[in-house]
């Protein structure tokens, strides 16, 4: 099974296709953002200042991605595949993933573009709504995927939560991020002809087009 990373700009289906993955072929899904999220709930002075630059919608320093994204990948769950998801980020984290893949003796595998437009982006992002315990996410405002019982998980019954920066404003701030730092991933990557490009709109139809990357390239 090849691993996979997805590039995809905030919202763009990268959660949603990684929990089928994980369900049907036993992938691993690595989240930096969800790894970082854990690390800033931390009650000390470093949980705290992280947990403002998470909120804000800037990236948080490299050097803090690198070593918890190393000890993740360390831990020895993941020869079924694993789904890479908001890393690497801008050039300078893709060259040192390279590094990183060395150093714990992992592959590249098949790198995905989700590409979804801007206005359907900020919808899922504003409506967004996720379970605090099984981590399944809604959205109220798309129409796709919204919980049967307002504010409850259809699946375990517990609250859902809105995040932090899942709001217009942060929104605007991680699309630009997207757009100047990590846009030009795509470039990288499909100079290596690692690179697949999905059109993101509907769940399914993104689901279908990935399976067959994956069956193409086992
Ligand atoms: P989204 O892709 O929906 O913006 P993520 O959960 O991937 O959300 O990331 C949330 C936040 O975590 C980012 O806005 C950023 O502050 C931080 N983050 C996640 N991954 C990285 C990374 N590779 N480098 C720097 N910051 C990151």
């Amino acid at each position: 099974m090849r691993n996979i990373i997805f590039i995809a700009p905030p919202a763009a289906g990268k959660g949603t296709i990684s929990e089928k993955l994980m369900d049907k072929y036993g992938y691993k899904h690595i989240s930096t953002g969800d790894i970082l999220r854990d690390m800033a709930s931390r009650d000390d002075e470093f949980g705290h200042s992280l947990k403002g630059m998470l909120a804000s919608g800037k990236l948080v320093p490299d050097e803090i991605v690198y070593e918890a994204l190393k000890r993740r990948l360390l831990m020895n769950d993941l020869e079924s595949g694993f789904i890479l998801d908001g890393f690497p980020r801008n050039l300078n984290q893709a060259r040192e993933y390279d590094k990183i893949l060395d150093e714990v003796g992992k592959k590249l595998g098949v790198v995905i573009y989700l590409d979804t437009p801007k206005d359907i982006l900020e919808k899922r992002i504003v409506g967004r709504r996720i379970c605090s315990s099984c981590g399944a996410t809604y959205n109220i405002l798309t129409g796709i995927n919204t919980p049967k019982k307002d504010g409850i998980c259809d699946k375990c019954g517990s609250q859902l939560y809105q995040r932090d920066d899942d709001n217009s404003e942060s929104f605007k701030t991680r699309y630009e991020t997207f757009i100047n730092q990590t846009y030009p991933l795509i470039d990288f990557y499909k100079k290596r002809n690692v690179l697949y490009n999905i059109d993101s709109i509907n769940p399914d139809d993104t689901m279908r087009k990935v399976e067959e990357i994956i069956n193409d390239n086992d």
